[in-house]
């Protein structure tokens, strides 16, 4: 037995925090596995029920210094009043701090003498013991525990203070280290607030109809297939369908563009996106977690858990922190016999920067990216994407519109080997037999979910051809499907479906078959998708099915090549012809650019083909990007390092599969989340060099002794600040795509 729990943790303030509570939580009896998020403060646990209890983790939780459930939910009593009081103390403590450190630092730079020397030691004492209250009862706490916290090695700096007798200094230190405190729970705080926001605008509750009456209900007490309404400018509560009404629909809570789209009754709504101009009775069909929204909002929050490689790094090296601090304090002390240096040395010491500095980059990024249509889940993959070498294009459904159509049928006429064509996007007769295999090819792609499938019946419909439903219905997966149709074996598919009919045939039939394929190859030279229906082992005639390319792909490809893609590379189940033409009309498509160097397909693909093809570029040490439309690409996406499912809103399947859920279908997204992924890395970069560097030249300087203890204090909480200003550019994602640059057909 295996269940997963969700469990809120309060008082985690830095990265390292998560570490502590994770390590607490895998160390009891019958956990599996176990996720700590900082951004939504939550263990998310695998375990065993059996064995491990709530009771049991509670416990090992608050062993480690932190509480089971979340704050907010107190909404009455002691925890209120603390809120409102913190504020006022904290003030005053800055303050007073603040005019406690100018007058120390006066003291030491000559400006004014002997103002603290007055102050009895006693008032001084107190002051250490009430501002420091907090820290100390956590080092100590975590001492017991045997853990050294940064605190403690600043508490000994305290005391190294004390004992020279600067009792000015160990205030103004145990002042500095509150602030700190609070600047680095700022830090953490505005780090989760864009996953925040995010989860703030999910619906929280429906108007919906019962027993003839509307009433407002929470949406947790709402039931699948209840009718909610919704009035202008209203939320959508549910994902759903209209049953009655007219709207424009602003789905930039999913999508990202607020451009609105109409919506009629049948159409699909989301939750979240917002009705305007016009009333809706919708049908529920997912609520709360299980609509595109709550989902996004659920993979966002545990995007935390896919760390990003220079993450781990960070996270290890913060481990060795401390005692490296530790063993400089040491060697000063017992160097230059100076207390006071040794304590500024202790001082200076702030591990949580090196900690902070990745998660806090990617948790902008990927919450500035979810509110623009972009869902990525995790660091791992904005730090993949950024090095990535080749770009692997899974093409229906991708780079087509995914909705073809039929414009051209063949069958005999008369004699067997009469192949003749018919345009059915023209105003040409269609005869009888055409509409036959029309008819055959619709019957047998009735269950099939393929886009093909949908263009055939589509087809047979506009020719008011009688639906017909077989007896038996199998799909091919990259070959098409075969039916039972009156007892007659259909097949409808590509030429790789027709392969055992190539075999044991006399001349008669070759010749017959050759002829068709003839004129099969003009229509594949338009780029056109061939669908061959055979009926008893005979072909009796074939489809051609067309798909638009779409329009912004070609600038979207140039893009990705100009931000460093090797390689772009077409897979399809197509045959080679198709492709080929395809791959002109790209390169046609992007004439105002530069050529497309580096584009290449690979055509008659199975499914597994395209498992295989990622593998091989990942066994000669290329990172991988695949971009599919995550339905029946699936596994390849998944086997891809990085792989984007493109228009993934309302599909379950391809929001789970991908690494990265584009929830609109913008081709520009591609390049877009690139961009945006360099930029993490950038910033990412900065932060780190930035906080070793400042750590660097922080040891030295208070080793040395050029840096008083008050000045290190005063400079801790700088590289958190640093960090926090330097990620906070990722949340103003700037708008880079060029409309209109490449708009042409
Ligand atoms: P891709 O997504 O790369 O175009 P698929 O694996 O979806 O490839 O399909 C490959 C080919 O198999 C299609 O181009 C089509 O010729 C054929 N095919 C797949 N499914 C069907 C179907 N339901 N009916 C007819 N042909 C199909
Ligand atoms: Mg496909």
């Amino acid at each position: 037995m295996r269940t997963t729990v969700e469990i809120p943790i309060q008082g985690m303030d830095c990265a390292e925090c998560t570490l502590h509570v994770q390590k607490a939580i895998a160390g009891v009896a019958g956990i599996v596995r176990v996720d700590v998020f900082l951004s939504s403060e939550k263990a998310v646990i695998d375990l065993d029920p059996q064995i491990a209890t709530q009771k049991m983790i509670e416990k090992a939780v608050q062993k480690a210094g932190y509480q089971v459930g979340s704050g907010t939910k107190d909404q009455d009593g002691g925890f209120q009043a603390s809120q409102y009081t913190r504020p006022i103390l904290t003030l005053f403590g800055t303050i007073f701090g603040f005019v406690l450190f100018v007058v120390v630092a006066g003291e030491w730079l000559g400006l004014f003498s002997a103002v603290t020397e007055r102050v009895p030691w006693p008032i001084m004492l107190g002051l250490v013991l009430v501002g420091g209250f907090p820290i100390f009862k956590n080092v100590i706490r975590a001492s017991f525990r045997g853990q050294v916290l940064a605190h403690t090695l600043m508490t000994v700096g305290v005391l190294a203070a004390i004992i020279v007798g600067e009792w000015a200094t160990a205030t103004v230190i145990v002042f500095l280290m509150r602030a700190g405190d609070y600047t680095e729970r700022f830090t953490a705080e505005r780090a989760r607030r864009a996953v925040k926001d995010l989860a703030s605008m999910a619906p929280q509750t429906a108007r919906v109809e019962r027993e003839g009456q509307e009433i407002q209900v929470d949406i947790a007490n709402l039931h699948l297939g209840e009718i909610v309404v919704v009035r202008p400018g209203e939320k959508i509560p549910v994902d759903g369908e209209i049953v009655s009404g007219y709207a424009t629909i602003d789905q930039a809570a999913i999508t990202g563009e607020s451009m609105p789209v109409e919506a009629a009754p049948g159409s699909q709504v989301f939750a979240a996106t917002i009705a305007r101009l016009g009333s809706l009775r919708v049908r529920a069909t997912h609520i709360g977690p299980d609509t595109t929204f709550g989902r996004v909002i659920k993979l966002v929050e545990s995007a935390e858990a896919n760390r990003a490689d220079v993450q781990r790094v960070a996270d290890k090296f913060s481990g060795y922190y401390l005692p490296i601090v530790a063993l400089i304090a040491a060697l000063t002390f017992l160097i230059r016999r100076d207390p006071l240096a040794t304590a500024a040395v202790l001082v200076v010491a702030c591990s949580c920067s090196f900690a902070l500095a990745t998660p806090i980059a990617m948790l902008a990024s990927i919450g500035a990216g979810a509110k623009r249509g972009l869902l990525i889940k995790g660091g791992k993959y904005l730090e993949l994407l950024s090095r990535a070498d080749i770009l692997l294009i899974d093409k229906t459904g991708t780079l087509t519109m995914g909705k073809p159509q039929i414009t051209h049928l063949i069958a005999a006429n008369g004699k067997p080997d009469n192949w003749e064509i018919v345009s059915l996007t023209g105003q040409q007769e269609i005869s009888a037999n055409h509409l036959q295999v029309l008819k055959l090819a619709a019957c047998a792609e009735r269950y099939s979910e393929h886009p093909v499938a949908e263009a055939v019946r589509q087809s047979a419909y506009q020719q008011d051809l009688p639906s017909c439903l077989p007896q038996e219905f199998n799909a091919i997966p990259g070959m098409g499907v075969q039916a039972r149709i009156n007892g007659n074996t259909v097949k409808v598919g590509n030429w790789r479906m027709m392969a055992e009919m190539q075999q044991n045939q006399d001349a008669e039939a070759t010749s017959r078959i050759d002829e068709l394929l003839t004129q099969a190859r003009q229509l594949e030279a338009q780029g056109k998708t061939l669908l061959f229906v055979a009926q008893d082992g005979l072909i009796s005639g074939l489809l051609a099915a067309a798909d638009t390319l779409r329009a912004e792909v070609p600038g979207a490809i140039a893009a990705v090549r100009e931000l460093g893609i090797q390689q772009v590379e077409l897979l399809t189940g197509d045959n080679d012809r198709t492709a080929a033409a395809l791959v002109e009309s790209l390169i046609q498509g992007s004439h105002n650019s530069k050529p497309l160097p580096g584009l290449r397909y690979r055509a008659d693909l199975l499914p597994e083909d395209k498992i295989t093809i990622v593998k091989e570029y990942q066994d000669q040490g290329y990172t991988v990007i695949m971009v599919g439309d995550g339905v029946n690409d699936a596994p390849a996406l998944a086997q891809a390092d990085v792989g984007i499912a493109m228009g993934a809103a309302g599909s379950d399947i391809a929001i789970e599969a991908a690494h990265i859920a584009l929830m609109r279908e913008d081709w520009e997204l591609v390049p877009e989340v690139l961009r945006i992924s360099k930029r993490t890395m950038r910033v990412v970069k900065m932060n780190i060099a930035f906080t070793a560097v400042y750590n660097l030249l922080g040891l030295s300087l208070a080793a040395l002794g050029f840096l008083p203890p008050i000045f290190a204090a005063a400079a801790q909480s700088i590289p958190d600040l640093g960090i926090l200003a330097n990620s906070s550019r990722l949340l103003k994602q700037k708008d880079t795509r060029q409309r209109g640059a490449h708009a042409h057909p």
